[in-house]
């Protein structure tokens, strides 16, 4: 009997899906997650038959484990990573080298530690693909075509049309959806075939990307307290870095840097690469190569996050240098924006401008951050010219001390989205990255976790749809959201709670929350009418005379 073709092949000739996934890194895959929790179907279509192994993003924030503790896989994702748990994840920055007599280890994200229910977690970025994948692969509704490459995209008033083939097989499908996401990175094909445009800082810097291993390098570093990351600031290199990044705890590093402009993997090879990690560590180190590749330093920002049905995340949307740690945690931030809504609007309760706001709230985030990595750069450059412990010592050692705060993730990097149209923030408020890490329960930021006065935390007790906490005895507004519920048929659940701490530390008594445990509104008193605020928050508007109506077809590219 002949061999049965490989079941991709069978399944794929035609699919339809309400949403189709382009890109299965890591943005593509939590997106899948998200849908596939949320009982939607998505197809998702991914060149490579396994992640890369090279590490790139390492540092996961406190909120995306969050995103990973939702997805039921925070286990799993902890399980995976290569350092002890425990070790401590931030950095040191160093001058001229890190041989040198300059340096400071600044606060890291543990600065913001409480303000998030998980902590954050270092892993290099193949392995938290894995953790999504296998997570994937327990998800009904997401069908997973690893080893295909998407060729074309098309959308019209009815749907979106994607094809793809088989890579090295004679596989060939057609997909047909409501929606399409391009996740497809930063050289994205969909974001192309949309029409989509981009723009941002081209900093006119070649880099280089070396992975290696060297257990000297870590001996040299024990001078230091024990941390992941060690960046060298260094006059000549106007304000970018020579950088250090733990893979293991011992012996596997990645390092990047600026390098000539015309550099290739031709006339820039181990022996230069060799040289420019010997200076940056301050004297030659035994380096043995994995992996050596080049890229542009370069911001981009998509003009815009959709047109029509067609969607972009992560770094098809936004790319930025590797500076902050951002790139990967914002790209997973989109994907669950980007995923509520799409599960809101095709189980029929998103009105018809929540899709809209994905890129209303997501991409001003990356704007201000792409903004504070460039003044970063700035700073770092302005510092370098000024001071210099060749010219005046002590002015130099009295100005670094006080370098701490010129980090790229202080404790004031607090993306939120006071702006949009879709929460009830204050008047004039504008979305993006400058805010304050508070316990007080904010319309528009991330919700601060708290225990119960059972002991519980409140993201243990959050829905996938809205949550209304409500820490009052008063029935009254339970009982008016309950209604607007129904009337609606938007799903809420409702945390009543008489505790004080949380009332103290929230300082309101009524919270509405979205199901990305964001804050839509809050108030002490019941509102005037309980149905508006709901509308609004699930992208219907402000009350009008309107009756409500579906929004799977509205959308014309
Ligand atoms: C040196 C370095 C260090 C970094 N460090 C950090 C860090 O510490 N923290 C952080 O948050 N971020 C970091 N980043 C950034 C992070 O790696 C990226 O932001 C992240 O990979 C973006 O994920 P993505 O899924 O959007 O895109 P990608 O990872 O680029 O994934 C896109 C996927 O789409 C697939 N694809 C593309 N076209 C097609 C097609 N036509 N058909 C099918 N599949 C297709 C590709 O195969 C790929 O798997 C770092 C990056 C670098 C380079």
């Amino acid at each position: 009997m002949p061999d049965a073709p490989p079941p991709a092949m069978v399944a794929a000739r035609r699919i339809a899906a309400p949403v189709v996934i382009v890109g299965g890194g890591p943005v593509g895959l939590a997106l899948a997650v998200t849908l596939g929790k949320a009982e939607v179907p998505c197809v998702l279509v991914e060149r490579q038959l396994t992640p890369s192994f090279i590490p790139r993003g390492q540092n996961l924030t406190a909120r995306s484990l969050e995103h990973f503790y939702y997805w039921d896989c925070v286990s799993e994702l902890r399980a995976a990573r290569l350092l002890p748990a425990g070790f401590p994840i931030g950095g040191i920055t160093a001058y001229e080298s890190l041989a040198g007599d300059h340096w400071y280890a600044p606060p890291g994200r543990e600065a913001v530690a409480d303000f998030y229910y998980q902590r954050n977690e270092r892993l290099p970025q193949h392995l938290t693909e894995s953790v999504l994948r296998s997570r994937l692969a327990t998800l009904g509704p997401v069908t997973a075509l690893f080893g295909w490459s998407v060729t074309s995209v098309s959308q019209d008033a009815g749907g979106v049309r994607v094809a793809a083939r088989q890579d090295g097989g004679p596989g060939r499908c057609e997909i047909e959806g409501d929606f399409l996401a391009g996740c497809d990175g930063a050289h994205s094909l969909v974001r192309e075939r949309a029409g989509i445009g981009g723009s941002g800082e081209d900093f006119g810097r070649r880099m280089v990307l070396a992975v290696f291993r060297s257990s000297e390098l870590g001996e040299r570093l024990s001078r230091f307290p024990l941390r992941t990351t060690y960046r060298v600031l260094h006059p000549e290199l106007n304000g970018y870095w020579w950088f250090f990044g733990r893979v293991d705890e011992t012996e596997t590093w990645f390092f990047h840097a600026p390098v000539p402009d015309d550099a290739t993997a031709g006339n820039f090879g181990v022996r230069e690469l060799a040289g420019l990690i010997g200076r940056a560590a301050g004297s030659a180190v035994a380096c043995d190569f994995q992996h050596v590749g080049f890229w542009d330093l370069r911001i981009n920002l998509a003009d815009r996050y959709r047109r029509g049905r067609v969607f972009i995340a992560g770094d098809a949307a936004h790319s930025h240098p590797p500076y902050g740690a951002h790139g990967l945690n914002t790209g997973l931030e989109d994907a669950v924006n980007l995923g509520w809504k799409l599960d809101a609007v095709l189980h029929g309760w998103g009105g018809p401008g929540l899709l809209d706001s994905y890129g209303e709230e997501r991409r001003p985030v990356f704007a201000e951050t792409g903004e504070s990595i460039t003044e970063a750069i700035a700073d770092d450059r302005a510092f370098l010219e000024r001071y210099s412990p060749r010219r005046d010592r002590a002015e130099f050692e009295l100005a670094w001390s006080g370098r701490t705060s010129a980090e790229t993730a202080p404790a004031s990097y607090e993306p939120h989205y006071a702006g949009t149209p879709i929460v009830w923030g204050p008047a004039g408020a504008v979305s993006g990255v400058r805010g304050e890490h508070t316990f007080e329960a904010r319309a528009g930021h991330h919700l601060p976790p708290i225990k119960l006065s059972s002991g519980a935390n409140v993201f243990e007790r959050l829905s996938a749809g809205f949550t209304l906490v409500a820490l009052t005895a008063d029935q009254r507004p339970v009982a008016a959201f309950q209604a607007a519920s129904r009337e609606l048929r938007i799903p809420l659940q409702v945390i009543t709670d008489s505790y004080e701490g949380p009332r103290t530390a929230w300082a309101r008594r009524l919270i509405l929350v979205r199901p990305d445990q964001f804050v839509a509104w809050t108030a002490d008193d019941p509102p005037a009418d309980a149905v508006a605020v709901l509308r609004r928050a699930a992208g219907y508007g402000d009350p009008g005379p309107g009756r409500r109506t579906g929004s799977r077809g509205d959308f014309e590219p």
